[in-house]
């Protein structure tokens, strides 16, 4: 059976994809999408929402623990991972619905199955049909004007190092444990690396963080990766950063797992009871019938265009499949300017310098645009501000004064460049730096939209003040 009265047929209904489909149904295309497993996809299921959760049960935790510094006097508290695990699925299943919810509403019709990309047939005299398989064995041919792949990524590992869901786990595993372990050696310490060893080490697991680069947090400016190791290392985590891993040396007993890492000149055996793998994602696309196509692939990551068109005219690809920066925002971003572009809407390419980037450890970190190195190697005249939160009336009413704002700008435009941040509810903050970047704001224009007081916010407009001498609490 077959249904090609269909403008649009995406493949993978995570963020990316089903985003795309909702703006596509509001610009009157029929839509269809293919999710062999779950809508909502990683991000929903085995990404940024769960492990937020899970986060937020380890931050209650952190605070009811030091509940005696705010007055309020209790036993010690407890924690009950099968609670917190059940909060996070009811977090979980409560989106899932709203995101059922808005396929009906949008009428965009779901199919639950494996999708592959056909070569041009019968149905279609350019490749782009798409075959849907379902989990009974049936089949069925949609046939659209367009196709869009966002089949999103899955964890990687390093070469020798297998995960087997035991003692080498990934996220998609400990987002489903069922105990806690005593100790960790994580293994890669950018977004989801930190925010575990942040998750864990607030839930009383002994962890070890290990970095291949020399500094944790790698793609942020270095003050902030300076200030997370600071907090990091004060929480009782253990940091060795320059360490190469040396798969060959693992072994698994019993409960316990050893494996030996090159940091310089010598060797250091590390022990733990788990090795979790945060060394990055891979894009999807095996089994897709990408072969039928001339679609490209590059580095595993399907090759786009400025508008994220694929080697085939009539096929789009957004989200993780196609390399970059894979967050759940940039994913729905680029899906929307794809299906703008398919219904021949004029879109300025997307720019990556304007994404904000968010770890939701504690301390928070996040930022958008350029670090201070990336803006003096790109060639700006650089002037920075930075205005610490320990001198923020909001941040000791909550306890918690570590971190800092820091702006960079250009000294010659006054424009600002980047604006990186480290400390409470900075993951909130970021996007004020996100809309002073689009509207090329300069810092006097920033701190001069009044920040109310006592709040967070305060510290963007400190930092902003001392970017041109003017500080005024800094
Ligand atoms: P996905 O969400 O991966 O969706 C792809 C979908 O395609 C899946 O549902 C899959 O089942 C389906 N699919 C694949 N192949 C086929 C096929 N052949 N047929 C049918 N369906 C198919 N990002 C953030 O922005 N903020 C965060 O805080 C954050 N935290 C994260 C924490 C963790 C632990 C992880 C793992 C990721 C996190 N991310 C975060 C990244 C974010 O989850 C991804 O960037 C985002 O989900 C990408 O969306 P996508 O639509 O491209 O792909």
């Amino acid at each position: 059976m077959s249904d090609d009265n269909l403008d649009l047929v995406v493949i993978g209904g995570g963020t990316g994809g089903y985003v795309a489909a909702i703006r596509a149904a509001q610009l009157g295309m029929k839509v269809a999408i293919v999710e062999r497993e779950k809508l909502g996809g990683t991000c929903l299921h085995k990404g940024c929402i769960p492990s937020k959760a899970l986060l937020r049960s380890a931050e209650v935790l952190a605070t009811a623990k030091v509940a005696e510094t705010f007055g309020v006097l209790h036993s010690p508290p407890e924690f009950d991972l099968h609670r917190a695990m059940a909060r996070k699925q009811q977090v979980v299943t409560q989106l899932y619905k709203g995101v059922q919810y808005l396929m009906k509403k949008h009428r965009i019709t779901v199919y639950e199955g494996i999708g592959r990309i056909m070569g041009p047939s019968i149905f279609s005299p350019q490749a782009g049909a798409v075959s849907v398989e379902f989990p009974n064995g049936d089949t069925k041919i949609l046939s659209g004007r367009f196709t869009l792949v966002a089949t999103g990524s899955r964890p990687k590992t390093l070469p020798g190092l297998s995960i087997d869901g035991e003692s080498v786990i990934c996220s998609d595993d400990a987002l489903e444990m069922t105990f806690l372990p005593k100790s960790v050696i994580l293994v890669g310490a950018g977004a989801i690396g930190v925010e575990w060893a942040s998750l864990y080490c607030d839930l009383g697991v002994d962890v070890t963080l290990v970095e291949f680069l020399p500094r944790i947090l790698p793609l942020e400016d270095s003050d902030v990766s300076s200030e997370v190791a600071r907090t990091l290392k004060k929480r009782g985590i253990r940091i060795v950063t320059g360490a190469k891993l040396l798969p060959e040396t693992l072994n698994k007993g019993e409960g316990v797992v050893t494996i030996s890492a090159e940091v310089g000149d010598t060797t250091l055996q590390l022990e733990a009871e788990k090795i979790f793998v945060a060394v990055g994602r891979e894009p999807v696309t095996d089994n897709m019938g990408l072969e039928a196509t001339e679609i490209e692939v590059h580095k595993g990551a399907i090759v786009v265009d400025e508008h994220f068109r694929t080697k085939e005219s009539n096929i789009f690809a957004i989200g993780d499949v196609i390399g970059g920066l894979q967050l759940a925002h940039v994913a729905a971003h680029e899906g929307i300017e794809a299906v703008e572009t398919m219904s021949g809407l004029a879109n300025k390419p997307m720019d990556y310098t304007l994404i904000p980037r968010c770890t939701y450890s504690q301390p928070q970190v996040a930022s958008v645009g350029l670090t201070e190195a990336e803006a003096m190697a790109a060639g700006h005249m650089v002037k920075t501000g930075k205005f610490q939160f320990r001198a923020n009336g909001k941040a000791l009413v909550l306890g918690e004064p570590d971190g800092f704002v820091k702006i960079v700008a250009d000294e010659r435009t006054d424009d600002i460049l980047g604006v990186h941040m480290v400390g409470p509810h900075v993951t909130d903050l970021i996007s004020e730096a996100g809309l002073a970047l689009v509207l090329n704001a300069t810092p006097w224009e920033v701190a001069h939209a009044v920040h109310p007081h006592p709040t967070l916010s305060e510290t963007m407009g400190e930092a902003a003040l001392v970017v041109d001498g003017m500080g005024i609490h800094g």
